[in-house]
């Protein structure tokens, strides 16, 4: 009556090697949460087993080029659905690769390589959030358990004699067991729960597979009554069910673009990239000429947990010739677009290409000029027609395209242009200045980008350093990303504009004159007292002409290393160049007047070095030494109170 196949085929004889095994701790925990908050959109789980089939037949399509041997016994790959309403199955077979033994245990008993742990470890019990995250971690198989009570897996693995039996409830444990007659490949089926029945009906599942599956390059099938099964129940006994194809069957990126509908996209990268969100763009291209290829790529929503992590494998799907060759090609984008997915497909490698070839191939690397600049004009467009998508690109990508600024020269300028920055402007958005708009606003007379880097968004808003620019409504850009001041070490000018450092020493103003032989100051005799008491603890002390409310502040010389490079080189443990900073301090502010008609050598020398570590304080370190900073504080209170 169906053509499902079930525990009791399973040979009772071998049966006896039978073990039963528990998941990783990790695995049950997130196995849960996955139920939970993918259950309002539970017919995803048809989707991940599809995507798991067609990516096992890609595999054996490419291990077949070798060794044809392999698929001698039947070449005609192919998805097959089959279903029984009255015993609430569901079964999805492929004549893929197939998985031994050890493989089954191996892939369908460990919930995902590394970082599972720390996943696990962000989750936050807010079922919005955690939903977002299993996005980014991609649960595949295990969404089988959203609509399953039981789900039993027989798989044989291609040149191998002997299939597997693998089943589980979801819980703590799944057993393995050796199976007889397996055909070459793997089928899954899924016993239902009672509330799933809708399931194992025709109708229901050819939807699905049209609205997530029709792009899977191999054909889905479904038997052929499936569109009838409720009109006419005497076809059903009428022995093997005719097979229908329900999806188109051909690889999405070989169509061409104007026949591919948005949904079909994002369908296709939910396929490539193991996401369940929605990208945020994608473009598609085809290149004819010299070389010929095509390319898919998709920017996504968000950033995945281990973006930071150098060492987890990604890349792009390469193809030749729409034959599937390997997952995670990181020849094709320099490492600084890391995030982009999708797939490259080229009519010119050799199908045996390896990693090492590809990584000293010539066209290789004409294909990957091309594709990133691809990639940047992609951004550009988005960031010019879809700002708001762009911001929130900016947010979860920004500081890995930063890194691009410092490594790819050759797209420098398109990669400025797609910077954005917080700025004085209006400190309390975050990182929406283009560089662009920072030109337009230019004041009078000015010719330099002003930027300030500091720990983070609130330290650099009250730096005192600011107050000359907020007085002359100059706008300055705000920096605290962690790799900004290497960022912008590395850069001179913008569209002949200079940056520059508004923590610098030689800080010349719009429509100021270069200033170099301002020196005389220095001979004022409050400069030559205060000078007196740091002379050991900066290289220089000037009058300011940047304060505005505060009386004092630190700046650096041109060549110094600024607070957050001192820190990175810190933490790695190396030498720090000795240099000072250099002492600011405003002559209009009442304390720095009362400092001047201060007679009493110690006290004055004690508010000198209480300004000193204020000034610290305010570019975000520590007083030298705390405990003398807390007692000189203490020594002024207490005369405060006994005046
Ligand atoms: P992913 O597809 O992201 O690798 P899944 O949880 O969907 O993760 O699948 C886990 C692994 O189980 C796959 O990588 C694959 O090795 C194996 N697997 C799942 N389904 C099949 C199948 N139909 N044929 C062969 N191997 C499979
Ligand atoms: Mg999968």
């Amino acid at each position: 009556m169906s053509t499902e196949q079930s525990k009791e085929k399973v040979d009772p004889a071998s049966a006896q090697d039978s073990e039963t095994l528990g998941f990783q701790t990790e695995a049950k925990q997130l196995l849960q949460l996955m139920i939970h908050s993918l259950y309002s959109n539970r017919e995803i789980f048809l989707r991940e087993l599809i995507s798991n089939a067609s990516d096992a037949i890609d595999k054996l399509r490419f291990k077949a080029i070798e060794h044809p041997e392999l698929i001698a016994e039947d070449a005609d790959y192919a998805i097959t659905l089959g279903f029984d309403a009255d015993a609430r199955t569901l079964s999805i077979t492929d004549n893929g690769i197939g998985m031994t033994r050890q493989e089954v245990i191996d892939h369908l008993g460990t919930i995902a390589r590394s970082g599972t742990a720390e996943f696990i470890s962000q989750l936050t019990g807010d079922q919005k959030k955690d939903a977002a995250l299993i996005g980014q971690f991609g649960v595949g198989f295990y969404s089988a358990f959203i609509v399953a009570d039981e789900v039993e897996v027989f798989s044989r693995a291609a040149g191998a004699d002997r299939g597997t039996r693998w089943c589980s409830s979801g819980e703590d444990t799944f057993t393995v067991e050796e199976a007889a007659d397996l055909p070459r490949g793997t089928r899954v089926v899924l016993h239902l729960k009672p509330d799933a029945s809708e399931f194992a009906d025709g109708l229901r599942l050819r939807s699905i597979i049209r609205k997530y599956s029709d792009h899977i390059g191999v054909p889905v099938r479904l038997p052929g009554e499936a569109q009838q099964d409720a009109d006419d129940q005497t076809d059903k006994e009428a022995g093997a069910p005719e097979l229908e194809v329900v999806n188109s069957a051909k690889a999405l990126w070989t169509r061409s673009r104007s026949d591919i509908s948005d949904d079909e996209y994002r369908a296709f990268y939910k396929h490539v990239s193991h996401d369940f969100e929605d990208p945020l763009t994608w473009s598609h291209n085809r290149v004819e000429g010299k070389l010929e290829y095509t390319s898919l790529l998709f920017v996504p929503k968000r950033a995945p947990f281990d973006l930071w992590n150098r060492e987890v494998p990604r890349g792009l799907k390469l193809y030749v010739q729409r034959v599937f060759i390997m997952d995670d090609a990181e020849q094709f984008l320099p490492l600084y677009l890391r995030f982009i997915k999708g797939v490259v497909d080229s009519s010119d490698l050799p199908l045996n290409v390896s990693r090492e070839i590809l990584q000293q191939d010539d066209r290789i690397v004409t294909i990957r000029n091309a594709l990133t600049k691809r990639v940047l004009s992609m951004l550009q467009t988005m960031a010019d027609k879809a700002p708001e998508d762009y911001q929130e690109f900016w947010d979860e990508f920004g500081e890995v395209l930063k890194e691009g600024v410092g490594e790819d020269f050759g797209n420098r300028d398109a990669l400025l242009k797609l910077l954005r920055a917080s700025s004085t402007r209006d400190p309390d958005v975050q990182k929406h200045v283009s560089l662009d708009a920072y030109l337009e606003r230019m004041v009078e007379g000015q010719d330099s980008i002003y930027y300030l880097v500091a720990d983070s968004l609130e330290s650099a808003k009250s730096s005192p350093l600011l107050e000359v620019f907020r007085d002359r409504d100059v706008e300055v850009l705000l920096l605290f990303d962690r790799i900004d001041e290497w960022l912008m070490s590395s850069l001179s000018e913008y569209e002949g504009k200079v940056f520059v450092d508004v923590t610098r020493a030689d800080l010349k103003l719009p429509g100021e004159e270069d200033k170099k032989a301002e020196d005389e100051d220095d001979k004022d005799p409050l400069t030559e007292r205060i000078g007196a008491v740091l002379a050991e603890l900066v290289e220089k002390v000037r009058r300011s002409k940047r304060l505005k409310e505060s009386p004092a502040c630190l700046v650096l010389g041109e060549y110094d290393l600024g607070p957050q490079m001192r820190r990175i080189m810190a933490a790695s443990g190396q030498q720090l160049p000795d240099s000072k900073p250099q002492f600011e301090y405003n002559p209009e502010h009442p304390l720095i007047q009362r400092l001047e008609a201060e007679q009493d050598e110690d006290r004055f020398r004690d508010l000198v070095l209480l300004l000193f570590d204020q000034s610290r304080l305010a570019s975000g370190e520590l007083p030298e030494d705390a405990g003398a900073y807390v007692d000189r504080l203490n020594r002024l209170l207490i005369t405060l109170l006994s005046d």
